[in-house]
């Protein structure tokens, strides 16, 4: 996608933090941190959202999740836990329509979210 801002932090066109790279999802930390850990993981290839990116074949969603995983061992905040957060169309806040999911640790997370 021409358009897309995490499509350009894929490509290096934009700079940004990166924490972790695999063949195919980078991981990098959000620019307005709302936890201690706060980052970002995204497939390289588009996709809008969660929903796109479960319909995606050979296992995707797969890569993306253990990505996401291994951002909070490496950040040390796979215990005592950290959250997977992929918000899924505006009323649930998504404002970057590049699938992502926010891997959030480092202190102690409420629930219910707002
Ligand atoms: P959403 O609201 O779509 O779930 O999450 C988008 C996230 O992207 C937000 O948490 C926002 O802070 C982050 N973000 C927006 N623009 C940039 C950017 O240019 N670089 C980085 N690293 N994060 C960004
Ligand atoms: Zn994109």
């Amino acid at each position: 996608m021409t358009d897309c801002l995490f499509c350009k932090i894929v490509a290096k066109e934009i700079p940004a933090e990166i924490v972790l790279e695999t063949d195919r999802a980078l991981a990098f930390r959000d620019i307005n941190p709302q936890a201690p850990t706060h980052v970002l993981v995204v497939p390289k290839e588009h996709h809008a959202d969660a929903a796109a990116l479960a319909a995606a074949d050979d296992g995707l969603a797969d890569d993306v999740l253990k990505a996401a995983h291994a951002v909070a061992v490496q950040e040390g905040t796979a215990e005592p836990g950290y959250r997977v957060v992929f918000n899924t169309g505006p009323a649930a806040g998504q404002t970057v329509f590049h699938v992502h999911a926010h891997v959030l640790g480092g202190r102690a997370l409420e629930w219910p979210p707002g």
